[in-house]
């Protein structure tokens, strides 16, 4: 019996030296078996090479039906991994309405089961508008765009300035005294031919703001005055969609979605009145650390990606605090007030 696995064995090395495919050299296996039984059937008992073979075809025939089962197990299985991927299909032909240059710039993401064709064609679907293309609006846009937003809107007033390169990688040094919008269109529309940006460079006040969000299906807010803050909020609680909102202080930054459409609190829930002015330094006046508002607002991008194709869970009803400079991670949870002057029972 030793005889046949030694045997086997050397076949096998044989086939691996000579590089023949593993088809092949279960082939030889398999004929090296034929051969054994036929020993085992046409030889006398006693016979020597039928003693040195194991003496016995029973026990050949029972090692077959083993590698059979083992052989008619795996087979079954494959397929049912085939008959389990129903949206395969669906993923195929959704992945069919892209360009083969769109295909190949979101295949990593389309692998994503969570994701997949139907995910990426509701990413180029949405319509999302980021109020400030500062800090925390430069990975924010950059990010929305390089996976595949199809339509992305820009509101500020601002110029770029010397002083926002260090964190504000959106812009460049010889973009310096353009509208940060502009700017921000330019580096979307380069990194991406695929997506449309809507600049808007102005203010965002109360007079457009409802005509403005209501145009789009999600806002992300990384502005940093509590003026915008509130009317974003606001106007978002009105016309019933999700706001994503982070801010930054030095070394910590935090994040939630504000959507009480969905049952979570708004952003007054949390934050009912902006604190006193003095209390609360401006990044002008305390610092920010220049790749802060890359983390949170990187952050920002994907609770869009999520709210957008339904993936995992978002931070709706919960506040995320990064703390860069010990590198934590606190989650808080948040709920609506009854009470809250913009979305409860007191609002108007
Ligand atoms: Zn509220």
């Amino acid at each position: 019996m030793m005889m046949v696995g030694v045997m086997a064995a050397a076949l096998w090395g044989i086939g691996a030296l000579m590089g023949a495919p593993t088809r092949a050299r279960w082939t030889m296996i398999g004929l090296l078996f034929v051969a054994v039984i036929f020993v085992q059937l046409a030889l006398p008992q006693g016979h020597p090479l039928r003693t040195a073979t194991g003496g016995d075809a029973r026990f050949w025939a029972l090692l077959l039906g083993l590698a059979a089962l083992v052989w008619i197990y795996r087979r079954g299985l494959l397929w049912l991994r085939a008959r389990a991927r129903p949206e395969t299909a669906e993923t195929v032909r959704v992945a069919g309405s892209f360009s083969d240059g769109e295909l190949s710039r979101y295949a990593r993401q389309i692998t994503l089961r969570e994701i997949g064709g139907p995910g990426q064609k509701a990413l180029r679907d949405a319509k999302v508008l980021v109020v400030g293309a500062g800090g925390l609006g430069s990975p924010a846009l950059q990010y929305l765009g390089a996976t595949g937003v199809g339509t992305i809107g820009v509101i500020d007033d601002d110029v770029v300035e010397a002083a926002n390169l260090a964190r504000q990688v959106i812009h460049t040094d010889a973009r310096i005294g353009m509208p940060k919008v502009f700017s921000a269109n330019e580096a979307l529309t380069a990194q991406n031919p695929f997506v449309t940006v809507r600049p808007y460079h102005r203010r965002l006040t109360a007079e457009v703001a409802a005509e403005l969000l209501g145009d789009y299906d999600l806002v992300l807010d990384g502005t940093d005055n509590f003026e915008t803050r509130y009317l974003v909020n606001q106007t978002c609680v009105r016309l019933g969609k999700p706001l994503i909102a982070a801010a930054l202080t030095q070394w910590e930054g935090q994040i939630s979605v504000y959507d009480p459409a969905q049952g979570a609190p708004c952003y007054a829930c949390v934050f009912p009145q902006s604190p006193d002015p003095s209390l609360v330094p401006s990044c002008a006046e305390a610092g920010v650390l220049g790749p802060l508002p890359g983390v949170v607002g990187a952050m920002m991008a994907v609770e869009a990606v999520k709210i957008i194709t339904g993936a995992g869970e978002t931070l709706r009803g919960r506040l995320l605090i990064y703390d860069a400079l010990y590198g934590e991670n606190r989650v808080i949870g948040a709920k609506r007030r009854p009470d809250c002057a913009v979305c409860g029972a007191g609002a108007d």
